[in-house]
């Protein structure tokens, strides 16, 4: 271990002639040291004294260590049995709790600028990946709507070590075809252009669309695994979600919103061992701009939000057509069914992957993730619940790799929280800083 001590600068000022020659030559030593340090230490950081919540399901860690070498774990444990190597940089975190970077297992990026949709560009990606980074969602799966601009942020996943912005997944167009070979086409351009999923939408919208029917998307979920693809399903009601389910998709990817989910939904997810993603936000955001929300106050939404896009979602006009907006309506009864099903499930031990469907208008990246968190945990879930599932199971539900817990050899994404969050979850907005590839995020 280097130690290279400072000498205190303010006495320059009372040196002489001779003692100022022996500063400036003390001085330029004690660089080369620096340097030196620097040199032996590739890159090695050691974060001590935090209580570490590793995300693999194990009690936290109390004062515990990280070490990372370029951008990856090499090892977590307690500071008795976890060794520092030499030259490492260290860096204390006493006092703070450390948990894995979250993972938004349904999200999506580069479609909306304000309230619109339609500005798909790497530029936009790039800006809501970082804006997902800040809270501490250093990990997305956009589940759909994903376009060639995508490629070359989810290429760099497993290249670039330390980095700006969250790690993503696409899923290309959501799927779908009058017939099943047009439909099952549009699974081969997917693949093509190199995404990580599958997605396709069972929903008739309330009643106003038509719903995609088993016909064609049994075919589109052979053909995605034949691809060795795993299939998202957007679905609404809960025979959908069976039907999805006996034909072998992968992952439900909203909750079960018409009625309570019953044991034969819940045996079949057992069995086919599928994890169950709530979005609880996506429905909320259908009906909460009926009037101005509480979080319009909070200054943890406020230091990223866009003022003028509140303005609009202030307006008058706009909070009283969603009052009278039957879908918007039926939405929020929709999300008590939600709430009621994600309790039911979790306490069955259906694994519950953590998603939000933000990057849609009005669903606030990285914000709406704080407050999924909380539904989940108004929900019923205990906070290691809900930290699990936005963690180890999120990557686990989806083979997302080396991301989701703190484990050697995975990449050293995490947040540091001022404030426990196992006590409660509403403390992971008390955010220290935020580390994707062992780069600490620069905001
Ligand atoms: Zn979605």
């Amino acid at each position: 271990m280097y130690y290279c001590p400072l000498p205190t600068i303010p006495y320059i000022a009372f040196m002489n002639l001779s003692q100022l020659l022996s500063f400036f030559l003390i001085a330029s030593l004690l660089i080369s040291c620096g340097k030196q340090a620097e040199d032996q230490t590739s890159d090695t950081k050691a974060f001590t004294g935090a209580t570490i919540f590793d995300g693999t399901g194990s009690d936290p860690i109390l004062n515990g260590v990280i070490v990372v070498r370029d951008g990856r774990i090499v090892s977590v444990g307690p500071a008795e049995t976890t060794d520092i190597p030499d030259g490492a940089e260290r860096l204390d975190l006493s006092g703070k709790w450390v948990i894995p970077g979250l993972i938004n297992a349904h999200g999506h990026v580069g479609n909306v600028r304000g309230l619109g949709l339609g500005h798909y560009s790497a530029e936009n990606i790039q800006r809501q990946l970082e804006l997902y980074a800040k809270y501490g969602i250093t990990t997305v799966v956009s589940l759909g709507d994903d376009r060639d601009q995508a490629e070359s942020f989810r290429a760099a996943n497993d290249t670039s070590a330390g980095r700006s912005f969250a790690r993503l997944y696409i899923a290309g167009d959501v799927v779908n075809g009058a017939t099943p070979e047009a439909a099952t086409t549009v699974v081969d351009k997917n693949v093509s252009m190199g995404v990580d999923f599958i997605k396709i939408r069972v929903d008739d919208n309330l009643g106003q669309s038509a719903k995609m029917s088993p016909d064609i998307y049994r075919p589109v979920i052979d053909r995605a695994h034949a691809h060795g693809m795993k299939l998202a399903a957007h679905m609404y009601y809960l025979a959908d979600a069976k039907d999805l389910l006996r034909s072998g998709a992968d992952f439900i990817a909203h909750s079960v919103r018409d009625t309570n989910v019953d044991s034969e939904f819940i045996s079949l997810m057992k069995e086919k061992g599928v994890c169950y993603c709530p979005t609880l936000t996506r429905d909320l955001s259908t009906f909460v701009y009926e009037t101005r929300p509480d979080f319009f106050d909070d200054p943890f939404f406020l230091q990223e939000a866009d003022t003028v896009v509140l303005r609009m979602l202030e307006e008058p006009e706009r909070q009283a057509q969603i009052r009278n907006s039957v879908s918007a309506q039926t939405y929020k009864r929709a999300l008590e069914t939600a709430l009621s099903n994600l309790k039911i499930l979790a306490d069955s031990g259906v694994t519950i992957a953590f998603g939000t469907d933000s990057g849609m208008p009005a669903r606030f990246q990285g914000y709406f993730e704080h407050i999924e968190m909380e539904m989940m945990a108004d929900a019923g879930m205990t906070p290691k619940q809900v930290l699990l599932s936005a963690t180890r199971d999120a990557a686990q539900c989806l083979d997302l790799k080396d991301v989701g817990t703190l484990t050697k050899d995975f990449w050293a994404d995490f947040v540091v929280l001022n404030a426990d969050p196992l006590e409660n979850i509403r403390n992971c907005r008390q955010i220290h800083g935020v580390w994707i590839g062992g780069k600490r995020l620069d905001y």
